[in-house]
């Protein structure tokens, strides 16, 4: 039985699964803050966070996002990043360059919480149904002591595609689906957005760049927003076409060490929440999606194209 200390919690090795679980009881008496009274992440009298570890300055001595250390932290380096001081702010309502700020904090604390850590996790929710606990605009970077199974056999995978072929897997991929373009969901000379072939759940959407590298923090600013201005756009069509469902929002990167990786590519993953686990998945971890990704990307592609804005 393989253990390992890990801050307040414990990570557990399950040697039929050759995963890790996370043991961290420290986390159960997480409040539920729904509502916009006493929530501490407001600016004002009733603003109650842990330590500051970043910040974007915004007018007056306030902030536009800032980063703190997660209350209920799986680790030491597990952090919130608040995304606006406006209690209410959505990014699928959001201009373009408040979503550059955020993404541009996410790059921020992935550098810094990644010295220490395998992998750093980032991640945003939206909704109950996707896991929040908390209302307010907010996202989380975790760095983790080890690699997941589930990276580690991503990595195994891109690299051996890219030892045989010599190409990256995911710009394989990439030309493919510009190739058929039925799932493409938006592209333009910089970024692609698209529903995959085999999407983990309904209404599923990638992003990336044409040319990704393996590390999200080094991506250009110019990447960076056209990637924000396509995300904004993809998010307010959702809403549009499927009455603002819960998401997960992660990011998918090079975990630390592989930041060169040429077999490595950036993206970032939508997953809306339509449904709870059907007991397929629960039995047999294979997701079970009612809506084929192209008409996925059909009922989004016209709402999208009249969201983008310059
Ligand atoms: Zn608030």
């Amino acid at each position: 039985m393989t253990t390992k200390r890990w801050h307040g919690g414990e990570l557990r090795w399950n040697s039929d699964s050759q995963e890790w679980s996370v043991l961290a009881s420290g986390r159960a008496p997480r409040p539920h803050v729904l509502t916009r009274t006493e929530c501490p992440f407001c600016p004002g009298p009733g603003e109650d966070t842990p330590a500051e570890t970043w910040r974007l300055a915004g007018v007056d001595g306030g902030w536009r996002v800032r980063a703190v250390r997660n209350r209920y932290a799986l680790s030491d380096g597990h952090e919130v990043v608040i995304e606006s001081p406006s209690h209410d702010w959505d990014p699928a309502t959001a201009t373009t360059s408040e979503v550059v700020d955020v993404l541009s904090a996410w790059q921020a604390r992935h550098l810094a919480l990644r010295v220490d850590a395998a992998q750093v996790a980032v991640f945003r929710s939206h909704g109950r149904a996707a896991g929040i606990s908390l209302s307010h605009p907010h996202s989380q970077v975790a760095g983790l002591p080890v690699l997941s199974s589930a990276t580690r056999r991503e990595l195994e995978i891109a690299r051996d595609h890219h030892s045989t072929y010599r190409r990256s897997l995911a710009r394989d991929i990439l030309a493919s689906e510009l190739n058929i373009g039925t799932r493409i969901v938006f592209a333009d000379d910089e970024v692609i957005a698209f529903s995959p072939f085999a999407p983990r759940a309904d209404c599923e959407v990638r992003f990336t760049l044409r040319k990704p590298d393996a590390d999200f923090a080094a991506a250009p600013r110019s990447g960076v927003e056209a990637v924000a201005r396509c995300l904004r756009a993809v998010l307010s069509a959702l809403r549009t076409a499927f009455g603002d469902p819960a998401y997960n929002l992660v990011l998918r990167t090079a975990p630390s060490g592989y930041e060169d990786a040429p077999f490595l590519a950036w993206s970032l993953q939508l997953l809306p929440r339509f449904d709870i686990a059907a007991g397929l998945e629960l039995a047999t971890g294979i997701p079970v999606v009612t809506v084929s990704p192209d008409q996925a990307a059909a009922r989004l592609r016209t709402r999208v194209a009249a969201a983008v804005t310059p």
